[in-house]
């Protein structure tokens, strides 16, 4: 037997027990006749203790181990004389009596501990080893809580969990597909799914009723903090339900997860917003409402006062930051140069300081009088000491910008605490969004949402119109998963296909198989799918998906640690009837 206890779990009730450990070496230090071994498992950390006197030969064997060596010991627990109060061992330690390497270790590239000297690229290429560090294994073990929570409640409210494949015909999401060619239909792909979608659908079609599946999802777009090409989706889909079902039900799940996982009771219904409010008050589809900072518009109240900027833009608005009218010049400056970064694109900011003494202090005094400038902070609520940042321009753009600079200030301000969550729903997404480039109609969540009952004679007259029966869950401005009622009328699924610019062939060549399933009595369903990274990251506190998944890949999609992807040889191309063209590499 290599071990009778783990690493983490002696205390003082285990006082003189003989007990056998294994692990690795954490620390190895000597002290005068003492030598002194940190040994870790997943567990934990336990000291063990070798004594000089009472047994030179294992003393030495002792020394001899270096970082990352795997160890099994054998000894007697014992009271510690300096007790370590930070880690849960911390009481006791083990006097050996007997050791044994079970296998030594090259000195690792960095050091396995919460804290240390790898940087990230060095700590992906040997992850297997970051993955001993118990900060990392942590995010893990979080991960497999919530999934194993998240089974157990779908479970009980009846939900099954099935298994769809992952060799599929493309599922549009929105995103360009992975595909893997055939080597036995030469000549023809697989896509990878960017989601279950279609499969649930059927599922449905099936009269499964309830179903759910913990799913690998894959979508080759640009990365970012929180955006893996592979990424885990708690993939879920009812029947017979309507939005209020489904919005039940999932925020059920998530009440569940927060109070099981994180002993937060989420008191009360989440809030709803709709999309179109989300854009008003803050130019977002995911706001983050932990802080309140709502927009507010006064394109009416800037007009015709010769200030150019203004008049020249189809919006202006601002937000109010409470107390911060000390802001100095510099800060002023620092949001200023916030706003005008490439990637925000504002041209610039105005500010207006509502000063203690009743009057108001602004970057456009020569435009507006103190009457033009109270007028604006009554609209604001505005009180004495509170400052107010105002952008213009295009509507969506500025309201987009205003969004970044609400955030900034949220963050400056401190009101972006990790352990606050404040979910919402937004609701009513339009069914379309406008794509000018290349001038046609996408779906806005994707082509099998159903519009709003009352807004289907739009889809003839103004589809950008349409409100859908879709839904987002967002908290703390994450957007942790959405969803949506589907259309299940063949005759409407095929209009949808025509809006968003398919032939009937293309629509019977890509979805044929899912309006022909629609003939054979498809009850209406709906769904959502919670991003599973996203979600264990926000319980985390992390700051990019990629820290709670055990083998990421890094910003070019590139797993460092097995170099993937990488070139095949050429009897696996001639094998899979490929040719490759490839540009000249620069
Ligand atoms: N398939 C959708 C997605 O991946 C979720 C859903 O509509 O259920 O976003």
């Amino acid at each position: 037997m290599y071990r009778t206890r783990t690493c983490g779990e002696l205390r003082l009730s285990d006082v003189n027990q003989v007990v056998a450990l294994a692990g690795w070496v954490q620390k190895n230090r000597k002290m005068g006749g003492m030598s002194f071994i940190d040994i870790r498992d997943r567990y934990g950390i336990t000291q063990l203790v070798f004594n000089q006197e009472s047994n030179l030969e294992l003393c030495e064997q002792a020394n001899k181990l270096g970082r990352e060596f795997v160890i099994q010991v054998t000894g007697t627990v014992k009271e510690r004389s300096s007790k370590n109060k930070n880690i849960e061992t911390g009481d006791v330690e083990i006097i050996v009596s007997d050791l044994k390497l079970l296998n030594a270790s090259e000195v690792p590239p960095f050091t396995i501990d919460d804290e240390t000297d790898g940087g990230d690229e060095l700590r992906m290429q040997y992850r297997y080893l970051d993955l001993r560090r118990a900060v990392v294994r942590k995010n893990l073990e979080l991960r497999h809580k919530m999934a194993f929570e998240t089974r157990r409640f779908l479970d009980a409210q009846n939900f099954m969990e099935v298994e769809t494949p992952v060799l599929i015909k493309s599922t549009p999401e929105g995103a360009r597909d992975f595909v893997v060619p055939s080597r036995m239909n030469p000549g023809e792909f697989y896509a990878l799914p960017q989601s279950p979608q279609l499969f649930k659908q059927l599922l449905m079609v099936s009269g499964f009723d309830r179903y759910f599946q913990i799913a690998k999802c894959f979508r080759d777009e640009d990365l970012r903090a929180d955006r893996q090409p592979e990424f885990t989706q708690i993939d879920c889909e009812m029947s017979f339900v309507e939005q209020e079902d489904v919005l039940n039900i999932f925020e059920g799940l998530a009440k569940h997860l927060f109070s099981t996982i994180k002993g937060v009771d989420i008191q009360g219904d989440f809030p709803r917003m709709t999309w179109a409010d989300g854009m008003k008050y803050y130019g977002s589809d995911k706001p983050d409402i932990r802080f309140e900072m709502k927009f507010v518009e006064l394109k009416d109240l800037t007009e015709g006062k010769n200030f150019v900027v203004f008049d020249s833009a189809e919006y202006v608005g601002g937000i109010c930051a409470e107390g911060c009218a000390s802001f100095t010049r510099k800060q002023l400056d620092e949001l200023t140069d916030f706003v005008k970064r490439p990637q925000i694109g504002a041209k610039g900011m105005v500010y207006v300081r509502c000063e203690a003494d009743g009057t108001y202090k602004s970057s456009v005094d020569k435009f507006y009088s103190q009457e033009d400038l109270k007028a604006w902070g009554e609209r604001f609520g505005a009180k004495s000491g509170d400052l107010i940042l105002i952008l213009s321009g295009e509507t969506e753009k500025a309201q987009k910008q205003l969004c970044e600079l609400r955030l900034e200030m949220g963050s400056r301000l401190g009101l972006r605490d990790k352990n606050v969550f404040a979910p919402l729903w937004i609701v009513d997404f339009p069914l379309f969004e406008w794509d000018a480039d290349s001038n046609r109609f996408f779906a806005m969540h994707h082509p099998f949402t159903s519009p709003k009952p009352e807004d289907i004679p739009l889809l003839d007259t103004a589809p950008g119109k349409v409100r859908a029966n879709a839904y987002d869950m967002v908290i703390n401005g994450v957007e942790l998963g959405g969803g949506s009622i589907r259309i299940h009328d063949s005759a409407l699924q095929k209009r949808m296909f025509e809006l968003l610019g398919f032939t009937d062939e293309q629509a019977q060549y890509q979805f044929g198989f899912l309006m022909d399933a629609f003939k054979y009595g498809a009850p209406p369903h709906g769904g959502l799918a919670f991003g599973l990274d996203r979600f264990v990251s926000l319980f985390a506190g992390l700051d990019s998906i990629r820290d709670c998944i055990a083998f990421p890949k890094n910003n070019s999609g590139r797993d460092v640690m097995n170099d993937a992807p990488s070139r095949i040889d050429q009897a696996q191309l001639d094998e899979l009837s490929l040719v490759l063209n490839l540009k000249e590499q620069k």
